[in-house]
């Protein structure tokens, strides 16, 4: 689960953490008196959204025009004039997508007179099984091409579990951005408190760029993005109460609703899987025979007929998807329960792609007779490569 910037900054702040003092809005009308609360004589105002290189985005309304999500202002009535520009528009970024995203929050920053900019980043390194550190001195706007060019300017420090934070992580990450003197206590200080901020919040990434030395010497973090482990929400209410369903994808959002273990992708084929990892095998085997999957989907293995009938329903709505690609091994999951929801699906919403389906499994012939007996025109298929590769033809010819 991801959060919004300034939400991220008040966590931040309630751990000791250096940020910037900032207001958010979501009214044209509340800018001013915003802005005005802040000292000056730099305003940073903001877009919030679920996605970075704002700085560097556009908008696709004249107006707000190619001058980006995050703008400096001189003045209370500059801020409140960017934070008219920028609500409600709609902005592109390289990691929005080129149909961009609304925006909706304002925050707007009580500016910094920077003097160098670093990146810093705690993350779980999978392969490690780890917590790493990783940081680098060419932080802003670019850290993507330096990841690609030069990525011996990235260093990366595990955590052993175990053993846990020490001091020596936050000196090794001072050190490596070349600080001096009192701004690697600091440093350290900031290392140590994001690190168990990490830990107690159970958050998978938490990103810092730019982390920047300011002019007088002090050292403060400008942008943060932080995204939480959604299977450990339950124990962080005060997280979950941060949720923004308007950043999410629509058809996650439904499926969460109806408890579907549903991700979205940019394929054609639609995939209805019982089983995780019959759920992956079934993208790959598309993959293999060349389309890509529209979906991750596992219905569960309890899943009922109302809740194969919303899975359907999602599935239908992607308007990216051209066939649809039902493949269910009943082990619990009962064929003919599948059967009868993908039905009442169909004569709900219609169907107006290919439709493949491979059962196997409890109840196997109990479904096909549902199916076959249906009168929909239903491509019936006999094993996982064969159910492929006939809705691979059905949407490729
Ligand atoms: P992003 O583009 O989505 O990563 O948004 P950031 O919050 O990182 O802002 C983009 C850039 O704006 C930063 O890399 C800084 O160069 C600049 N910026 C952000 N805050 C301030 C500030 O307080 N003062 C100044 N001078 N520049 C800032
Ligand atoms: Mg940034």
């Amino acid at each position: 689960m991801n959060i919004h910037e300034y939400q991220a900054k008040a966590l931040l702040r309630s751990y000791g953490i250096p940020v910037s003092d900032g207001r958010f809005v979501t009214r044209a009308e509340d800018a001013k008196t915003a802005a005005g609360e802040l000292d000056g004589p730099l305003w940073v105002v903001k877009a919030q959204i679920h996605a970075g290189g704002r700085g560097k985005g556009h908008f696709l309304e004249a107006e707000a025009g190619e001058k980006g999500g995050v703008r400096l202002a001189r003045s209370v009535a500059e801020a409140a004039e960017f934070t008219r520009q920028m609500l409600g528009r709609t902005l592109v970024t390289l990691q929005t997508g080129p149909q961009g995203k609304q925006v909706n929050r304002i925050y707007i920053e009580d500016g910094s007179d920077i003097a160098r900019e670093f990146y810093l980043a705690l993350l779980i390194d999978r392969s490690t099984s780890r917590i790493s550190i990783v940081c680098s001195t060419e932080g802003g706007m670019s850290i993507e091409e330096v990841a690609h060019n030069t990525p011996e300017k990235i260093l990366s420090i595990s955590v052993d579990p175990a053993a846990g934070f020490s001091e020596y992580h936050g000196r090794r990450v001072a050190f490596a951005l070349g600080l001096s003197g009192g701004q690697v206590k600091q440093c350290v200080g900031i290392v140590k408190n994001l690190y168990r901020l990490f830990v107690e919040k159970d958050m998978d990434m938490l990103e810092i760029n730019p982390f920047v030395v300011l002019k007088d010497g002090g050292l403060k973090l400008l942008d943060a993005k932080m995204s939480f482990d959604g299977n450990a929400m339950f124990r962080h209410p005060e997280i979950a109460a941060l949720r923004d369903e308007t950043e999410e994808d629509a058809k996650e959002l439904a499926a969460s609703k109806f408890d579907l273990n549903y991700i979205a992708l940019d394929g054609e084929i639609g995939c209805m899987v019982n089983g995780a990892g019959l759920a992956m095998a079934t993208m790959d085997i598309i993959k293999l025979y060349g389309a890509e999957p529209a979906n991750f989907l596992d219905v569960g293995g309890g899943a009922t007929k109302e809740k194969v009938t919303e899975a359907f329903k999602i599935i239908t709505s992607d308007p990216n998807v051209k066939g649809i690609l039902v493949n269910i091994f009943g082990g619990i999951m009962r064929c003919d329960i599948i059967a009868e929801g993908v039905i009442a699906a169909v004569k709900e919403v219609g169907l107006k792609v290919p439709l493949v389906v491979r059962l196997e499994g409890t109840n196997v012939e109990l479904g096909k007779d549902i199916i076959r007996n249906s009168g929909l025109n239903v491509i019936a298929a006999d094993n996982l490569s064969d159910a492929a590769k006939k809705i691979v033809k059905a949407v490729k010819g």
